[in-house]
């Protein structure tokens, strides 16, 4: 049997906010759909609990719509492999794990957390890699029927070969392989009835009959345990595809703290859906014949995931601009007005500002330059005005990425949480509410004598504000 479709899918796990490695995974998916007449799936996977966050499911949906990038199946458009949220389909899970144990495929584990722990420092101590030591693997039908008795917690681990190779062909890289003796005996259930990544997964993309797994590179490593999975099931195993992932400019993997990575910066900074998908479209691949400058339907006429290059692509914030430039200048009038309209002075904006800036103007001519700051992205700053007194600028900037560490959690962006977010930093670091409110005021408002703190800083909105405390470090160089 093979798959008789294309069908692809992208998993985000909704843990933070939309992320523009999400978006590069998925245009690509979306385009292969796109070009096959196949089907492009969204799965979301939020089996871990500890890590979920509630509004990033919407916020993930919102920005790729935002980007113009559109599904056939998924959690807000259903479809006829439902549900399409794994915390939806925990009983599925469940089932597949117990019918591996029938197999012979998979056993309960009942070792206790303090044993593993015990057992890790043990490997440690011996300079051995650490990994679970099989105990569970041989225990008898009445050894596990006395614990199951005893009313003892399990988890369900898959029996790996101990021997051999595990090998794939990943459509660009070719056959990857790995020693099965370096594969542990993967957790496929928690104790708490929860699926691990590995199972959900390989569950899911075969039950929603997915052909093609194309994700970023990092999954490479796991991806030897998802074919053991398959063959345990006897299942066909889909095409995977690792995408090279995209880095900082110092060729590290992009991270929040050296290059703004959430879809919804891009937005309100004003790059353009386009422009974004574009450059995204560039991250990896080319067009070809030099071309640069491309729409999502050129892509899809192009692509062949073939043409992937393995060098790591650089997420460049200059190249971005330039693009979104380039975009600019070819826009029609029409285009233009609305572009700034709606994403820069929109009337939702404007009525956010008024009861903050009425009261500061005379005549309307001084609100560009008074309220300039809530339409900016990186201000200016001097320094010595900035550092309080008894303080260096290394205190300034600690404070401020600390603060922009804080504010990645706050995602009920109003007075009130913020004020608890501030309060509480403030006290924790032990600075002066004097020093520390107008360091903060300057270095999101640029100015002294700016509306409220807190509400100003509402009105800047979590992904500027964000952005001026973690870009301080390069300002006052
Ligand atoms: N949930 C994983 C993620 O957050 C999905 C990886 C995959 O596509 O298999 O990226």
């Amino acid at each position: 049997m093979s798959f008789d479709r294309v069908r692809v899918r992208i998993a985000p796990s909704p843990t933070g906010d939309p992320h523009v490695g999400t978006a590069y995974v998925a245009l690509f998916n979306y385009v292969f759909a796109r070009k096959h007449g196949g089907d492009f799936i969204i799965r979301i996977e939020d089996t871990d609990q500890t890590r979920y966050r509630g509004s990033s499911e919407d916020m993930i949906l919102r920005s790729l719509k935002w980007l113009g990038l559109s599904w056939d199946e998924g959690p807000d458009v259903g479809g006829a492999y439902g549900p399409y949220r794994q915390s939806e389909r925990r009983e599925i899970h469940a089932k597949y794990a117990m019918q591996l144990v029938e197999s012979g495929h998979a056993y309960r584990c009942f070792c206790t957390p303090a044993r593993l722990e015990v057992m890790r420092q043990e490997q440690k101590a011996a300079g051995k890699t650490t990994g679970y030591d099989r105990h569970c693997r041989g225990l008898s039908q009445t050894e596990t029927a006395a614990h199951l008795t005893a009313g003892d917690t399990f988890v369900v681990r898959l029996k790996m070969p101990t021997e051999g190779k595990t090998v794939f062909q990943d459509y660009v890289r070719g056959a990857i392989e790995i020693d099965n003796g370096r594969i542990d005996d993967q957790v496929l259930l928690k104790s708490d009835g929860y699926p691990t990544y590995h199972l959900a997964n390989v569950v899911d993309d075969h039950l929603m009959k997915i052909s093609h797994v194309m994700r970023a590179e990092e999954w490479i490593t796991s991806t030897p345990k998802h074919v053991l999975l398959y063959q345990a099931f006897g299942w066909e195993v889909p095409t995977f595809c690792h995408l090279p992932l995209l880095r900082n400019p110092d060729r590290s993997k992009i991270s929040k703290r050296k290059n703004p990575t959430s879809l919804r910066y891009y937005e309100r900074s004003g790059i353009l859906p386009h422009t974004l998908l574009n450059f995204l479209g560039l991250m990896g691949w080319s067009f070809g014949d030099n071309v640069e400058i491309f729409s999502v339907a050129e892509m899809i006429e192009r692509f062949d995931p073939k043409h992937i290059h393995l060098g790591g692509p650089i997420f460049d914030q200059s190249k971005l601009n330039w693009l979104n430039n380039q975009y600019l200048q070819k826009s029609t009038d029409d285009e233009f007005v609305s572009y700034i309209r709606d994403q820069m002075f929109s009337p939702e904006i404007l009525k956010l500002l008024k009861p903050l800036v009425c009261e500061r103007i005379d005549r309307m001519e001084q609100f560009v330059d008074k309220n300039a700051f809530f339409f900016n992205g990186a201000l200016t700053y001097d320094q010595a005005t900035l550092v309080p007194k008894e303080k260096t600028v290394a205190d300034v900037i600690s404070v401020a990425g600390a603060l922009a560490d804080v504010l990645d959690d706050v995602y009920d962006w109003d007075g009130e949480h913020l004020k608890a977010a501030l309060d509480t930093h403030r006290e924790a670091i032990g600075w002066k509410p004097k020093d520390y409110f107008m360091t903060l005021r300057l270095i999101l408002t640029g100015r002294k004598d700016s509306p409220p703190l807190i509400e100003s800083i509402v009105v800047i909105g979590r992904e500027v504000t964000r952005f001026r405390l973690r870009s301080l470090p390069q300002l006052l160089k």
